[in-house]
């Protein structure tokens, strides 16, 4: 399947940054288009100006998050309709620090994943075990379990991806082995299998400190469709040498 290089921009950029890296990363698009489908996730307030950015591109845009509910009484939220509104194709949910800077249960992400479907985003749901959970051999059980709970039955595999991201991978420079990553791959497209209509269409990408050097290689795990990247998306070079690595 073609594989997904994803960035997670997260809470960096001003406007000036952020749509010269749009910018940068069109320029690249168009002149050594890689054999991936590229998504780049900026913080809500660039979205519009980044999606001006690419118009024209293949570059796909997304948001980092969204509400459970499409509008109402709740400030400080974007809801999945803005997001569409505003250009996005996906969205990034539950991710590791979402669930720990905002208490993110699996429950709130599964309504958070039926309302990017109802709105028309596909999601990219994040998965992943804490270094403890690792350590004491719970990593299989804890994603599983994850997959269980954020996710609604009977989706469309076409308008989901899984990110399994190890919370102690993130940003750390640290990544788990080759045969680990390979170990909750399988693990995670058999839970699928429960869950989800088509599960051999479902994306699961890897993230946590992707970077140029180790990219080929973790693209190379059986199950790895592509991956989520979070600093190295802010450095267009950076970020392309992984997409050209996707594919
Ligand atoms: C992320 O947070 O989604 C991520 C993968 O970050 P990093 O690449 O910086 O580890």
């Amino acid at each position: 399947m073609r594989k997904l290089a994803a960035g997670n921009w997260k809470m960096n950029g001003l406007r000036a940054d952020g749509v010269a890296l749009a910018r940068e990363l069109a320029r690249r698009a168009a002149a050594e288009p890689p054999g991936c489908d590229i998504l780049i996730c900026p913080p809500a307030t660039l979205l519009s100006p980044v999606a001006d950015a690419l118009a024209g591109s293949a570059i796909a845009l997304g948001g980092q998050d969204c509400h459970r509910e499409q509008k109402g009484a709740h400030t400080g939220d974007v809801s999945a309709a803005m997001l569409k509104d505003a250009g996005c194709r996906f969205v990034i949910l539950g991710h590791s620090e979402r669930r720990s800077d905002h208490g993110e249960s699996d429950a709130l992400v599964h309504a958070k994943v039926e309302a990017a479907g109802a709105a028309g985003l596909a999601a990219i749901v994040c998965v992943g075990e804490t270094l403890a959970e690792r350590d004491s051999g719970a990593a299989l059980a804890v994603v599983s379990r994850q997959i269980a709970g954020s996710l609604p039955e009977g989706l469309d595999g076409a308008t989901l991806a899984i990110a399994y991201e190890p919370v102690w991978a993130i940003g750390t420079g640290r990544t788990p082995t080759e045969s680990q990553v390979a170990e909750v791959h399988a693990q995670l497209r058999a839970a699928l299998a429960g869950r989800v209509r088509d599960p051999a269409t479902v994306r699961i990408l890897y993230g946590g400190s992707v970077k140029p050097d180790n990219a080929a290689a973790l693209m190379r795990v059986a199950n790895v469709d592509g991956a989520l990247v979070g600093g190295a998306s802010l450095v267009a070079a950076d970020f392309w040498a992984i997409a050209r690595a996707c594919g």
